[in-house]
Parts: structure tokens; C-alpha cells; sequence
């Protein structure tokens, strides 16, 4: 595995663990160029699963747009890029026990607003006002309005 610091080549593993549910292993690496400690996170390789969108439209499921949706509401909150791969891994074990293959495009939605929602209220609003499509303030002061209720 390269380096994404000094882009050397080799590296050594420091630490292996599984992760939650024993679906996914981390590993902590150094690298032999550099010194530079980062992780890994391996997962099973999910083939096959399809989206179904509200209109009934079905395609492949992108975990690259999951990962940049949340990433995107995450940004300079103190979530670690860690933490959001271990969200994204547990939350496609939990689609797929829910729904199987095909996975409705909302599902998807709702999974990661509701983890958001426990990490950081900032980002789950980010998050929701996306997804959720605010049709005007109201609607989303109420949403945050709620949040204040629920702590
Ligand atoms: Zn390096």
C-alpha cells in the first residue's frame, strides 16, 4: 500500500483489528519511507446492489457518492474521516439485512441522517436540508426545533 504522504511504496502494518460486527478489518500502517501512521479499513465487497430510486428507476449503488454526500455535510465539523468509514460500512451491512439487494434511494437517506443526527447535529442538518429538500424555512427551523426537543 502507498504512502498518501510521501507516496513511498512500501509500508508496514502496525495493528489489525475487526471492526463492529466483525464485517470489517482496520489496519494501522506506517510508512517505511516517512514514518507517517495512517489506517486502513478493509471490507467485503458488496456486488451487485442496486438503488431504487423514487420514480422506479434502479442503478448501481455508488458508495463514492454516499461517501461524498456525507463527507460534504461533515466538512470542518469534528468528525473523523475514520469515523465516516465506519458509518458508511455499517450502514451498507444494515441496508442490506433491511432490503436485501435492492435498496430504496430513501433508505439510504434516512440511515445516514440518522447516524449523523447522534454524531453531530450541525452536519445532520446539513445533511437533511439536502436530502430532505426543505421546501422553505419553516420547514427547517422546525426540524432543527425538533432536534433541541430530542436532547
Ligand atoms: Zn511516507
Amino acid at each position: 500500500m502507498q504512502c498518501p504522504k510521501c507516496t513511498h511504496a512500501d509500508t508496514k502494518v502496525l495493528d489489525t483489528r475487526l471492526g463492529k460486527n466483525n464485517l470489517s478489518i482496520r489496519r494501522r500502517r506506517q510508512c517505511l519511507g516517512c514514518g507517517y501512521r495512517f489506517t486502513t479499513i478493509e471490507e467485503i465487497l458488496r456486488e451487485g446492489l442496486v438503488v431504487v430510486k423514487r420514480n422506479g428507476v434502479r442503478e448501481e449503488f455508488d458508495r463514492a457518492k454516499m461517501l461524498a454526500g456525507i463527507r460534504r455535510a461533515a466538512e470542518k465539523r469534528p468528525i473523523e474521516a475514520e469515523q465516516i468509514e465506519m458509518m458508511i460500512v455499517e450502514i451498507i451491512d444494515e441496508l442490506e439485512r433491511e432490503h436485501g439487494s435492492e435498496i430504496p434511494s430513501e433508505s439510504i437517506g434516512e440511515h445516514i441522517m440518522r447516524r449523523l443526527k447522534e454524531i453531530d447535529q450541525i452536519a445532520y442538518v446539513r445533511f437533511a436540508s439536502v436530502y430532505k429538500d426543505f421546501r422553505d424555512i419553516e420547514e427547517l427551523a422546525q426540524e432543527i426545533s425538533d432536534l433541541k426537543i430530542v436532547q
